[in-house]
């Protein structure tokens, strides 16, 4: 199998990529592949059906949706010795017959998944078997958010807290404004943020929420955006004792007029301590970047009507660093800056 019989061949498409009018050709291969893949089309049907519920906080809100094709991701084993011992289901030659894509730029294909969390959900994912890692593909995952432009979000999720691959560097695409935070992001930056840089292309706020501990970067220009992000992984790596990537969940949007949004959510652990549970104690939450933006994905239906305010107060502070931890990298991150 090689990448090209993988790749959507259609006159139209071919137009629209010349063009580099890549939110259209995502648009084109979702269709294409609802036509055409059996599963996709029965799960994204399934998806209009879904049952979701809303909290709403001080500020901001969370939706918990109840999707039980999410299973298999949720509780996916992500130690060493079973990504050793499974076939890398992002690899070419392992991806689903029926599975097409779409070429991106540096060496990535666009792919639809087809277990979704919104109505349109591609997995970017590299053409090479390497681990996930953000710092070397930070500069493309600027460059391939640009290309979806207004029109989807791009998730990264590090290695040891959410992504169900991390030995193949991926990233994923959900339509924009999906996720509360999206829309939230301003109001939770002015309520509960601290602005630690500002120049004429970016701004930098940390943000303790109650809930998340977040970095916003507001900036117009990808080479400073790049060096601030660097400074703030190698501040956050020193404080955590990382030995490789600190724990982190990234979510990024671009548009013409104001440029880039990212938003990083520090993470002190994988999951919380009531996955690990048994019987009636389990709750099979498994944050990642899509619940810390505000839609945390219960597969099993006893979890989504038991969580609550309460619940996902505990899930998120078990999963993020401590308010102390906080406000020390606050006053690190400062230093480094000036
Ligand atoms: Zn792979």
């Amino acid at each position: 199998m090689s990448v090209a019989d993988k790749i959507l061949k259609n006159v139209q498409l071919e137009k629209l990529i010349i063009k580099k009018d890549y939110s259209t050709s995502a648009e084109f291969l979702h269709n294409s592949q609802i036509n055409s893949w059996e599963l996709m089309k029965n799960n994204f049907e399934a998806l209009k059906k879904i049952e979701t519920k809303t909290f709403l906080f001080d500020g901001f809100k969370i939706n918990v949706q109840f999707n039980p094709g999410r299973i298999k991701s949720t509780s996916a084993e992500v130690d060493e010795n079973s990504i050793s011992s499974r076939k890398c289901f992002l690899c070419i030659e392992n991806l689903p017959d029926e599975q097409k894509g779409i070429s991106l730029p540096s060496n990535f294909i666009l792919l639809c998944n087809p277990y979704p969390i919104f109505k349109r959900h591609f997995t970017i994912s590299s053409l090479t078997h390497q681990p996930q890692r953000i710092e070397e593909s930070f500069k493309t995952f600027l460059e391939l958010s640009k290309l979806f432009s207004n029109k989807c979000t791009l998730i990264y999720n590090g290695p040891e807290c959410g992504a169900s691959a991390p030995d193949h560097l991926h990233f994923q695409a959900g339509i924009s404004k999906a996720m509360p935070v999206e829309d939230d992001i301003l109001q939770i930056k002015n309520d509960y943020g601290k602005i630690v840089k500002e120049d004429d292309v970016s701004i930098v706020s940390l943000i303790d929420d109650g809930l998340r501990k977040i970095i916003l970067i507001e900036s117009t220009n990808d080479a400073e955006l790049k060096l601030n992000f660097i400074k703030i992984i190698n501040s956050y790596r020193e404080l955590s004792s990382a030995i490789s990537e600190p724990m982190i969940n990234i979510l990024c949007s671009h548009d013409e007029e104001s440029g880039w949004n990212l938003i990083i959510f520090l993470r002190s652990r994988h999951r919380p301590k009531n996955y690990y549970k048994t019987g009636t104690d389990k709750i099979v939450v498994s944050p990642a970047a899509v619940d810390l933006g505000g839609l945390i994905i219960t597969p099993r239906e006893e979890d989504f009507n038991k969580l609550d305010k309460e619940i996902i107060k505990q899930i998120f502070s078990e999963i993020s660093p401590s308010a102390q931890t906080f406000s020390a990298f606050t006053k690190k991150l400062i230093e480094d800056f000036n």
